[in-house]
C-alpha cells in the first residue's frame, strides 16, 4: 500500500499521502528526520513503483473520501522517482497535487520540468551557508550547497504554482540570528506564498535535536517578518482526523512509516473505529511498530 491517510496537515488541510519512494531512500540524512536513518543515500533518479499502481490506489481512495491535496510526501525524497512528473500529471484528474521536497535535485532540468504541473511545491530551506547545511541536512557527498540553492532559485523563477518553504529550527544548530537573517534573505528571492517556520515536534533521528527556546522562536519569526516574508509559525501539532481506510492495520502501518503519530491520536482513531487495544499490542510485540517518548509525549512509529 503506497497511499496513506488522509492525514491532517498543518499546511495542506486534509492530505492524502503518496509514498512513491522506498523507506529512507534520500539525498539527505537530516538530523531531525522523523523516519530515521537514511538507508540508501543517493542522488540518482530511477523508477521505483509503477505509476499505474500509485494512480490506481489514489483513484480508489478519493472515491470515498474528499481531500484537499494528494501529497507526495514519502519516507524519502520524492524527486528521486524518475516518473514523478508523469504521476503528478495523471493524479491531477483526481484533485490538487502537492509535492514536499528537500529541493536538493532542483538543479536538474528534468526535476524542475516534472514539478511544473503540481499545484503546490514545498521546498526545505534550513540553512543559508554550506557549514550549517552540512550539519543539519547531512547531504549526499556529491551535492554542493551553491548548486542546490541555484536550483531552488531557478525553479522559483519558472514555477507557476504555489511555492512554499519550510524551515526547521533546531536549537543550537541553525537558530542563531546571523543564519536566520541569511535564510530570510534567501527565501525573499523565491517569491513564496508562505514561509513556514517549523519545530521538531516528533521524535528525531538524533536525540540531541530539540526546538529552540520560545524567545529564539519569536526572534526567528520577527526576523522573517522584517523581510516582508509571509511567515507562518507551526509550533503546534497537527489537529484533525486521521484515516486508515478499510483495513486498519495496513492503513496504520502506512501512516506510521512516514508520519509518527502521538499515542493519543492512535487511541482516538482506534476508539472511533471500534478496534480492540490488543491489535496495537500485537503490532508492538511483533516488532512492526515501536512506542517512544519525545519531549514528554508518547509516539508510535513503524520499526
Ligand atoms: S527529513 Fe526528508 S529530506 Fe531530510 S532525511 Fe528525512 S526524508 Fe530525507
Amino acid at each position: 500500500m503506497f497511499v496513506f491517510g488522509p492525514v491532517p496537515s498543518r499546511r495542506l488541510g486534509k492530505s492524502l499521502g503518496v509514498n512513491n519512494i522506498p523507506r529512507k531512500v534520500c539525498s539527505y540524512n537530516c538530523i531531525y528526520c522523523q523516519v530515521g536513518e537514511t538507508k540508501k543515500f543517493t542522488i540518482e533518479r530511477r523508477s521505483y513503483i509503477k505509476p499505474e499502481i500509485l494512480v490506481k490506489e489514489v483513484r480508489e481512495r478519493v472515491k470515498n473520501e474528499s481531500v484537499d491535496y494528494i501529497t507526495f510526501v514519502p519516507d524519502g525524497e520524492p524527486t528521486l522517482d524518475v516518473n514523478l512528473g508523469l504521476e503528478i500529471a495523471l493524479m491531477k484528474s483526481y484533485g490538487k497535487v502537492a509535492v514536499i521536497t528537500n529541493g536538493s535535485l532542483l538543479y536538474r532540468d528534468d526535476v524542475k520540468e516534472g514539478l511544473q504541473d503540481a499545484d503546490l511545491v514545498s521546498v526545505k530551506v534550513d540553512a543559508a551557508d554550506e557549514e550549517i547545511w552540512r550539519k543539519i541536512n547531512v547531504p549526499h557527498e556529491k551535492l554542493s550547497f551553491y548548486k542546490v540553492v541555484d536550483g531552488v532559485e531557478e525553479f522559483s523563477e519558472r514555477y507557476k504554482g504555489k511555492l512554499i518553504t519550510e524551515t526547521m529550527l533546531v536549537d543550537g544548530v541553525n537558530d542563531d540570528e546571523k543564519n536566520l537573517y541569511r535564510i530570510a534573505e534567501l527565501i525573499k528571492k523565491l517569491n513564496v506564498s508562505k514561509a513556514y517556520l517549523t519545530l521538531p515536534l516528533r521524535p528525531p533521528r538524533i536525540s540531541f535535536v530539540k526546538p529552540p527556546s520560545r524567545s529564539k522562536v519569536q526572534r526567528a519569526y520577527m526576523i522573517f517578518s522584517s523581510f516582508g516574508l509571509p511567515v507562518v509559525l507551526l509550533d503546534f501539532p497537527e489537529e484533525g482526523e486521521f484515516s486508515t481506510g478499510k483495513d486498519f492495520k495496513t492503513g496504520l502501518l502506512s501512516i506510521l512509516s512516514v508520519h509518527p503519530m502521538r499515542e493519543e491520536d492512535v487511541l482516538k482513531l482506534m476508539k472511533e473505529k471500534g478496534i480492540n487495544y490488543r491489535v496495537l499490542e500485537e503490532l508492538e510485540s511483533s516488532g512492526k511498530i515501536e512506542k517512544m517518548s519525545y519531549m514528554g509525549v508518547n509516539f508510535y512509529r513503524k520499526k
